[in-house]
């Protein structure tokens, strides 16, 4: 019927009818990539299923506390990301946040929602900040404000995926900055993905410096190579 038509919208993955809630339909929900056995601070997959924390984590605890990366960076995953960032498919920031959102603990949501920043020049470039856009979904989601001007990018900054663990810390000394003064103990960094996690450290770093005490890492997906 014409009124239920109007009314149906599409799977993102491959057109045929999504679900109600979700632009997706069940078969690709089914196949998404979920990381099910994660590092609680870090998100990377654990292999030794008896563990909470890698091993990594316990040797050298990053700065957020937890992390919370319902998939990994592959198969359907990957390409809804890479269209969103490269190819400028906005509307997939919608399924990927109400999934992100999916995977939060209503308990104890953290007061404030931080993205991580781009360069004012990268921005107008692209015309949008994939961090931010995803902040927008899951603030409506979940009822938790966002900090959109915190931190600053202030310098601009090669990109991550192409350097060297050592090379990444390197790239990102000093180039970011708190531009405001934070009051909350409790937030969350949200991003699309998480590789080495750096990024992710330098502004956990920067926030526990400012005072707040508890940082979590909300991103969708998460890598898992070993790139030490
Ligand atoms: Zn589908
Ligand atoms: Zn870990």
């Amino acid at each position: 019927m014409l009124s239920n038509y109007i009314f149906t919208t599409l799977c993102l993955i491959c057109d045929g009818i999504s679900l109600k809630h979700l632009p997706i339909c069940q078969a690709c929900l089914d196949e998404l990539p979920k990381n099910l056995h994660p590092c609680q601070q870090c998100g990377v997959k654990i292999e030794t299923k008896t563990l909470k924390i890698c091993g990594k984590c316990q040797h050298t605890p990053p700065q957020y506390d937890t992390t919370i990366a319902p998939y990994y960076y592959e198969h359907a995953i990957k390409h809804l990301i890479i269209e969103l960032k490269y190819y400028k498919k906005l509307h997939n920031v919608n399924l990927l946040g109400k999934l992100l959102a999916q995977h939060i603990t209503k308990q104890q949501l953290p007061e404030y929602l931080i993205p991580i920043p781009i360069h004012r020049k990268r921005l107008s470039k692209r015309g949008f900040n994939q961090s931010m856009e995803l902040c927008r979904v899951l603030s409506k989601e979940l009822d938790i404000p966002i900090l959109p001007n915190a931190i600053l990018k202030k310098k601009i900054t090669k990109a991550q995926a192409s350097l060297t663990a050592k090379q990444r810390k390197q790239n990102l000394k000093n180039s970011f900055a708190i531009n405001q003064d934070i009051k909350a103990q409790h937030i969350a960094i949200i991003d699309d993905v998480m590789t080495t996690g750096t990024t992710m450290n330098e502004m956990a770093r920067l926030l526990k410096k400012a005072g707040i005490k508890q940082i979590e890492a909300w991103v969708c997906a998460r890598t898992h190579k070993k790139f030490n």
